[in-house]
């Protein structure tokens, strides 16, 4: 079986929806962001914390696991800026619990979800996995502990690992049944989408004087079911002994800026949005975009969606919402 924590959140469950094609899986998830319907109905669910040592046990004595793909963190920059204990004890503590209980029941290969955030900015090209990181919020600084942690264990107790740095994750499955929900959203491509559904009077647009062609952030937006698959071929990888370690971007190698999503989101939408300018918000990098040379070549992973498309499934996605 495949242990699957954070499997009702937005990117756990589009995994789990590919997952259970192959393999069995059983989802741990506490709800605090995820949701019990985005969960396929084929995986085991279980409601809980991943910070509790005896569910734990009790799940790896119980079920026959050979890997853990570990989703679960909270993952809002802003947020980490403001409350940045949270972050440490989500995204850094619990994750210390679950290595500990992968260590006594020898589950020796984990698929740990990192970002992005861990680099901090560049405005010269393209990031690649040698690129240096140096995180400019708690929540890029708390990922990146636990990189350094699994580096440790790989080494002194053989734990084989692969992190994956998400670059901006979005768009929801072709078959309309799973896609994003946060609450309260933060992220740009649902907040436009749902203002012109009709559920905001305007947009925010969070800086425009940043060292970019528009003076708006740029950043690299991958399908959110391509980013399951690199976690599919990354699963893969480590069962087959394949890859013992490594560190893999997952961008689609494009930047958009703030305002040319705006225009993409109008475009598919038919619609026109009314933005407003806002002061930057804090931790955010101006400009972060892949380059998914090194997936590419090692897993044979690429990103098969491009902005249109993402935001196409995204609409259908939030015009369903809409008339629920
Ligand atoms: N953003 C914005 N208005 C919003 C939400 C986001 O201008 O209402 C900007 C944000 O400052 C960032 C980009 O859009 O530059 C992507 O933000 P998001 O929260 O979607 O993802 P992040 O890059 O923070 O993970």
């Amino acid at each position: 079986m495949i242990l699957v924590v954070g499997g009702a959140g937005y990117i756990g469950s589009h995994f789990v929806e590919e997952l259970v094609k192959y393999k069995d899986v059983i989802v741990l998830d506490n709800l605090s962001t995820g949701f019990r319907r985005l969960v396929n109905d084929k995986a085991v669910f279980i409601e809980g914390e991943l910070g509790d040592p005896h569910l734990l046990r009790s799940i790896f004595t119980t079920y026959r696991i050979a890997a853990v793909v570990h989703f679960a963190a909270a993952s809002l920059v802003g947020e980490s800026v403001a409350d940045p204990q949270k972050y440490y004890l989500n995204n850094v503590g619990a994750t210390l619990n679950l290595l500990q209980a992968m260590l006594e029941n020898q589950v020796k290969h984990i698929v740990f979800s990192s970002t992005a955030a861990t680099y901090g900015t560049s405005n010269d090209g393209k990031i690649t996995e040698m690129t240096a990181v140096r995180p400019i919020n708690p929540y890029g600084r708390s990922k990146l502990v636990i990189e350094w942690i699994l580096e440790d264990y790989h080494r002194s107790y053989g734990l084989n690992y692969i992190v994956l740095r998400y670059f901006n994750a979005s768009g929801a499955h072709e078959n309309g049944r799973i896609g994003e929900m946060h609450e309260p959203e933060t992220h740009l491509i649902p907040i436009i989408l749902q203002h012109l559904l009709g559920r905001m009077g305007s947009i925010s647009v969070f800086g425009d004087d940043y060292p970019t062609r528009d003076g708006t952030c740029i950043r690299d937006y991958v399908h959110v079911t391509d980013l399951a698959k690199a976690h599919l071929a990354s699963l893969e990888a480590l069962l087959s002994g394949d890859v013992e370690k490594q560190i893999f971007n997952v961008g689609s190698g494009a930047g958009f800026s703030v305002r040319e999503v705006i225009e993409i989101c109008e475009w598919v939408a038919g619609r026109q949005a009314k933005v407003m300018m806002e002061e930057k918000r804090q931790g955010d990098p101006a400009y972060l975009v892949a380059s998914n040379e090194k997936i590419k070549e090692w897993l044979g992973w690429s990103p098969t969606y491009k902005l249109p498309d993402i935001v196409r499934t995204a609409w259908k996605w939030h015009s369903r919402l809409a008339d629920e």
